[in-house]
């Protein structure tokens, strides 16, 4: 009985927590997710070894490109398929922002797009307007809600990068798994080289993929990084915390937290 009550009593004890953490959290106050995302903004904003990542990317990637250039007998037309965001666009004031004001997503999403105003990642301008001066079509596959069409193309057209047109900007669907719309660029083009900050901006074999099968993917394909995948640093957000929380949505921030800590590996 008295056993019992200890249960009952610590039961009452760990919801009153729960509660108290997310009535914080309704509140504006001790938001866990911001806490997290600190370092994260800090390393793409602040740590010039960030930049070196961006470039040394798009340098792999014009030197994969000279590469492709010599293959001959190609017949189809070549082109680049390109993710947007923190792959050439930067977000990272978006994200500051969240947590100077204590906010999170989806809040001032919208209105941060449509001012279209995201810097170029450091290389990609550089490297899209080589590939497009050398004959390359340039593919903007994003997940970006069609919504946002007209301030994506503005903001690509105002940050200089080739091509910004309608039907080269293909915008999330019904899925954000971007292989129909790699299949539909495929039927009139080879893609010569995919770039992204995500595993799944390069093939769907990575959608929704547990966490340890991630890895084993990612060994089996390391020829091809740096090769016709060229990927980007992304600490912010993406599919790698997706799959920490197993790719469940409407996750407590006490579970969330719960998943974060069990993933972590000490020694
Ligand atoms: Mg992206």
């Amino acid at each position: 009985m008295k056993t019992k009550k200890l249960i009952v009593l610590a039961s009452i004890l760990i919801f009153s927590g729960c509660s108290m953490k997310v009535a914080e959290n309704k509140s504006g106050e001790n938001r866990q997710d911001n806490k997290d995302l600190l370092m994260a903004v800090l390393y793409q904003q602040r740590a010039a070894e960030y930049d070196a990542l961006a470039y040394q990317a798009f340098n792999a990637a014009k030197k994969a490109l000279l590469d492709d250039m010599k293959v001959m007998g190609l017949t189809r037309r070549q082109c680049i398929v390109v993710d947007i965001d923190e792959t050439l666009l930067d977000n990272s004031p978006y994200e500051a922002e969240c947590i100077l004001e204590n906010i999170s997503y989806p809040e001032r999403w919208e209105e941060w797009i449509n001012s279209a105003s995201c810097e170029p990642v450091p290389g990609a301008l550089e490297f899209l307007n080589f590939a497009s001066e050398n004959g390359y079509e340039i593919f903007y596959v994003t997940n970006r809600k069609e919504k946002f069409r007209k301030p994506t193309l503005e903001n690509l057209k105002k940050a200089g990068f080739p091509n910004p047109v309608d039907n080269h900007l293909l915008m999330r669907t019904e899925t954000s798994s971007k292989q129909a719309r790699r299949d539909k660029i495929s039927e009139n083009y080879k893609i010569s080289m995919l770039i992204g900050d995500n595993l799944n901006d390069f093939t769907d074999v990575f959608y929704k993929a547990p966490l340890q099968k991630r890895f084993a993917l990612v060994d089996s394909l390391r020829n091809e990084v740096g090769q016709r995948f060229i990927i980007l640093p992304n600490a912010m957000y993406g599919s790698w915390v997706d799959a920490i929380f197993e790719y469940q949505s409407g996750l407590s921030e006490m579970e969330m937290d719960s998943l974060m800590m069990n993933a972590l590996e000490g020694f």
